[in-house]
């Protein structure tokens, strides 16, 4: 079976290595928090872990269990910095399902009845705010 390796110049390890820009939110010794650039809806915060795989399925479990219980910290955090009454948890695997960036990541995104959310990936936000929404959100987390 042919099998593609981790790219390590994606641009989420280029995060992680600090080697590009991002809107940081949380960091621990397995995983790593920051604003989505082109978010659905305001508040929209992505989980990384510290490992290189790029999907679900490449990942360590122990790693896939630190990304999980920062997702629920960091999900808690929007939903209180944003005053969210619903929290969309999503994590895509594969081009097929809709996975753009090859560093395997969990979005999380406000929700609200009646709020449609904008298309993935598509419109960049703008940088002041982000960095404000990151500090809303480490703000929540005190
Ligand atoms: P996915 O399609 O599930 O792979 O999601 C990738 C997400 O990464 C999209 O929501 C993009 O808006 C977001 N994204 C792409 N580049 C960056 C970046 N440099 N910093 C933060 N988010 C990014």
């Amino acid at each position: 079976m042919l099998t593609v390796a981790y790219d390590p110049n994606n641009i989420f390890a280029k995060i992680l290595r600090g080697e590009a820009p991002c809107f940081q939110v949380y960091e621990d010794e397995m995983t790593f928090a920051f604003m989505d650039v082109m978010p659905q809806a305001e508040g929209h915060t992505l989980v990384i872990p510290k490992y290189p795989a790029e999907d679900l399925l490449d990942l360590d479990p122990e790693y896939a269990a630190a990304m999980a219980k920062t997702v629920k910290k960091i999900a808690a955090a929007v939903k209180k910095a944003f005053d969210a009454p619903g929290i969309l948890v999503a994590q895509l695997n594969g081009a097929p399902a809709g996975q753009t960036v090859f560093h395997i990541h969990t979005h999380i995104i406000p929700r609200s009845q009646g709020i449609d959310l904008k298309l993935h990936a598509r419109q960049m936000a703008d940088f002041d705010e982000l960095k404000k929404h990151a500090e809303r959100i480490k703000a929540a987390m005190n």
